[in-house]
């Protein structure tokens, strides 16, 4: 498999033109002469998008072309007012890189074999209605949005390998801050081309092309489906034939849509408006000076500077405000496993429910640690600690003054505990006996009639001494 993404850049403009790129307008309300291909109309190349592009392309270690060029590339349809979409062809700003994957514990290499900026076309929209048969509207807001075009090499075996792949170039997408990787709102959209060969051959297979993948979830049951079709196809003695097919949902099969174009059926030529785009030295390394760190050396440096385990790392580096988050707290409290685990469980799933991001969190990574020294000094037990999480995510207030305010501080006075014990001991002698005959799970019941006499405030190892020495006694 090979796959084709295409992903809608962060700008505030258009492509060739100062038209707003801002999704889900009025429609037709962002256009001009230019994005809507009126005769005269010129482009006027936007320069954020050829900073985004070699941004990416250093991301994915590509060579930047000092030269590169546009190219019409001609075809018929409606939401296409020039009859052609501006696009590079020969000589793409970008080209062999490639895009480390973690497959299981080891890295698997997926080449990429070109990075191209081009421009979105518009939208069709489908009506119909009782009154009237169907029709369509077209809507030109997204004509000439800008995109780049990632292309991979065939390099991908499975349809696991796949999702890897476009997770990982998502984030990466995400962390250089040039696509939101929106898939509900098509900012991220994904093609992949796919063929069999019989285990020995050095060729591959007649692909077929597969198109409009908009989730994870669909893209993975369409390769499936694909692949199994075309494997059954060869094996009755028929043959796979290039083709452009479409995944449908709710059937959960693919279905052809029309034969495979050729590059030389679009007539490719380069884009006489525009000239060539020559980039220098310079302006390659100030892009440079701006590149984060990636997902992947993030991971690997969170596995050795940290010790966590590998899933924490996905986890974690998987939003670069959540890292952010964590090495704030680590910093603080710097036992990383203990603050890995609150944030995986505790702080994610508040953060979820209430549909804020890490970097907007209401708790904050030091109020996270505090909350963290109170448990292990033992102040409050983990079981309180739990509790107030979700208030203290709401809220934003200070740990200890909550703690301090509510009256949970932990008690670890062994004459107030050993008070509480005699009192359930003396109340329960049919459950004693039974412990004492050998039914030790019954310490639970002791521990659990404890605590809710002193809500849940008494030190839990203490009280598990205390009531263990008791009734062996
Ligand atoms: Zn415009
Ligand atoms: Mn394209």
């Amino acid at each position: 498999m090979g796959l084709e993404v295409h992903a809608h850049l962060l700008t505030n403009s258009k492509l060739f033109c100062g038209c707003s790129t801002k999704f889900g307008a009025e429609p037709n309300s962002h256009t001009c002469p230019t994005c809507m291909g009126l005769p005269g109309a010129l482009p006027v190349l936007n320069r954020k998008v050829v900073d985004f592009a070699i941004k990416l392309g250093l991301a994915l270690h590509c060579d930047i072309n000092r030269r590169s060029i546009f190219a019409r590339k001609n075809y018929f349809y409606p939401d296409l007012p020039k009859g052609y979409q501006i696009s590079q062809y020969e000589e793409p700003i970008c080209e062999n890189g490639y895009l480390d994957v973690f497959m299981g514990d080891t890295k698997k290499r997926i080449r990429v074999k070109r990075v191209h900026m081009e421009e979105d076309a518009g939208k069709l929209v489908h009506e119909s209605t009782i009154e009237t048969s169907s029709y369509s509207m077209v809507d030109y807001n997204r004509s000439s949005v800008p995109l780049l075009e990632i292309v991979s090499e065939p390099d991908i075996r499975t349809p696991e390998e796949a999702i890897l792949y476009l997770k990982i170039l998502r984030d990466v997408l995400i962390y250089l801050e040039i696509c939101d990787g929106n898939m509900e709102e098509g900012s991220f959209r994904c093609d992949a081309n796919v063929s069999v060969r019989r285990k020995g051959e050095a060729i591959l297979g007649t692909r077929a092309e597969l198109k409009n993948l908009n989730s994870f979830r669909s893209i993975e049951r369409s390769l499936d489906y694909e692949i199994t079709r075309q494997i059954e196809l060869i094996k009755k003695g028929g043959e796979v034939v290039q083709e452009t097919r479409l995944f449908n949902v709710d059937e959960g099969i693919t279905y052809s849509m029309r034969g495979k174009e050729e590059a030389h059926d679009y007539r490719y030529f380069p884009e006489p408006d525009l000239l060539p785009l020559v980039v220098d030295d310079g302006w390659i390394a100030d892009v440079r000076k701006t590149l984060p760190e990636l997902p992947i050396e993030k991971m690997e440096r969170f596995m050795n500077e940290y010790g966590l385990p590998k899933y924490d790392v996905e986890i974690l580096s998987s939003d670069k405000g959540l890292a952010g988050y964590f090495e704030e707290t680590v910093k603080i409290f710097p036992e990383p496993k203990t603050v890995s685990n609150w944030i995986m469980t505790e702080l994610l799933r508040e953060l979820k429910d209430g549909n804020v991001s890490p970097k907007d969190s209401p708790l904050s990574p030091a109020h996270l640690a505090e909350l963290l020294a109170l448990i292990k000094d033992g102040t409050i037990s983990i079981k309180i600690g739990k509790e107030i999480f979700p208030e203290l995510c709401k809220s934003g207030a200070s740990p200890k003054r909550l703690v301090a305010d509510k009256g949970l501080v932990q008690i670890s006075d062994e004459t107030a505990i050993t008070s509480i014990v005699e009192a359930v001991i003396a109340r329960s002698p049919k459950e004693v006996a039974e412990f004492k005959a050998g039914k030790e799970k019954l310490l639970g019941f002791f521990v659990g009639q404890v605590m809710k006499e002193m809500k849940g405030k008494a030190n839990p190892k203490l009280l598990n001494e205390l009531l263990l020495k008791r009734l062996k006694d």
